[in-house]
């Protein structure tokens, strides 16, 4: 089983330090934690945004937008990924799982088809190594997401680096951070059965 880093820590700084990394950016928010610790780390640090699970199509122009504004500020690159809504590679992966609460099956093939194209961009984009900044939200389960992007990294020839960022309070710092830049926070994690679900937990 892949691990995140010794102890405490929200990763190891060996995978990081002097590498480059491809950082999939699931949102802006859950971002800026990230990129705080890996910025100085990294030799070349930059971000994926690939999230065809967002619907609609105004709120993922909404996640992108603010994503922008983060990567300007740790000055990394960015790389916005085409987007589909109702992209038929989600749906029909989805669609089976689509009754499933938040955290199940649905999530697993959700986070495996980001992962991997995350580890396929890493290997057409020469980098050494992928991670991913899902495992800083409190509702996902980072030793699925390592496992998943452990599989997938193999499946490329490419390292993916364990994480578990909400670590060290990792996820208090992303929401300071995002409350610092002024960032949109969104009320659901992205899919169109998320939407309800969330919003009618929020009630
Ligand atoms: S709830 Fe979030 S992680 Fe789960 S399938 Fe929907 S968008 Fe993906």
């Amino acid at each position: 089983m892949p691990r995140a880093g010794k102890k405490n820590e929200p990763f190891s700084v060996r995978d990081v330090r002097g590498r480059s990394v491809l950082l999939h950016a699931c949102c802006a928010p859950d971002s800026t934690a990230v990129l705080d610790w890996w910025k100085p780390l990294v030799k070349r640090l930059a971000v994926l945004f690939y999230n065809p699970n967002v619907y609609p199509p105004d709120e993922y122009e909404r996640r992108l937008e603010a994503m922008r504004i983060v990567s300007r500020r740790w000055a990394v690159e960015l790389i916005e990924d085409e987007y589909e809504a109702d992209a038929p590679a989600f749906n029909s992966a989805f669609e089976p799982y689509a009754l499933e609460a938040e955290g199940g099956k649905r999530c697993a093939v959700c986070f495996e088809l980001r992962l991997r194209a995350t580890a396929q961009k890493t290997q057409e984009l020469g980098f050494d190594s992928f991670a991913t900044t899902l495992t800083i939200s409190p509702h996902k389960n980072h030793r699925l997401i390592n496992a998943l992007g452990t599989r997938a990294g193999a499946e490329f020839g490419v390292d993916y680096v364990p994480t578990n960022f909400k670590r060290q309070e990792g996820f208090k710092r992303s929401v300071e951070l995002s409350r610092e830049l002024g960032l949109y926070r969104q009320r659901y994690c992205g899919c169109r059965y998320s939407l309800p679900e969330r919003l009618q937990t929020d009630e």
